[in-house]
């Protein structure tokens, strides 16, 4: 029996980083903090369930305001008591094996549209969960490969600086860790700090 957490494990893309951590997202200390939410806004279990907890019921009021949000996209509101934060941004992953063959396409795009969103607010700084990988059930290890992708690309272009990859389980966290050593060995762009 061990508490220990997994070492961070850090790769430089362009001008920018990236960063896998273990841990609670609720933590970070970052301008952006994604939340994996349902379509509905409606907050939930697992981590949006955690991060509407920290930021208080302020937040599922601004959900409400918003309407929902569809599969694939993204919004963003005030972090409210995650005072650490500036904005939350509300990503909705798709629920694996519901969306006639486009899985792959809109955890891609839910990734994406965060950067995009998180740009737009002029934040330069943001923390991921790992979206879709819990109650919605995408396999994790070709989320992992999905998700790293995207954010390799968003770095190169400068869209954001630094992007933190927050997974709960250390299980997670190893299956990140092995694709983002794999990304580096075949995309001599993503350097990983030794
Ligand atoms: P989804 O419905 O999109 O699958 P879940 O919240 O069920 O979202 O799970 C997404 C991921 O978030 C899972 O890998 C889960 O382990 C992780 N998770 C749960 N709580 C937290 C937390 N406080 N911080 C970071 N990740 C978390």
């Amino acid at each position: 029996m061990s508490n220990t957490r997994s070492n961070p494990l850090s790769a430089r893309i362009g001008a920018g980083s990236l960063t896998l951590v273990q841990g609670d997202i609720t933590s970070e200390s970052v301008q952006a903090i994604v939340t994996a939410a349902n379509s509905g806004l409606r907050g939930g279990g697992g981590v949006d369930g955690a991060v509407h907890r920290a930021a208080g019921p302020e937040l599922l009021e601004a959900c409400r305001e918003l309407g929902g949000c569809p599969t694939g996209d993204a919004v963003a509101t005030p972090a409210f008591g995650l005072r650490q934060a500036e904005r939350v941004i509300h990503a909705v992953g798709p629920i694996y094996g519901r969306n006639e063959g486009r899985d792959e396409e809109l955890l891609a795009s839910a990734h994406r549209r965060s950067l995009e969103v998180a740009a737009a607010e002029g934040c330069r700084s943001i923390a991921f969960p790992a979206i879709s990988c819990g109650v919605y059930g995408f396999p994790i290890a070709r989320a992992a490969q999905i998700a790293l992708v995207v954010i390799r690309d968003a770095l190169l272009a400068g869209q954001v600086e630094e992007v933190r990859y927050v997974l709960f389980a250390d299980a997670e966290f190893q299956v990140f860790a092995q694709a983002l050593r794999d990304l580096a060995n075949e995309s001599e762009v993503v350097q990983l700090a030794s």
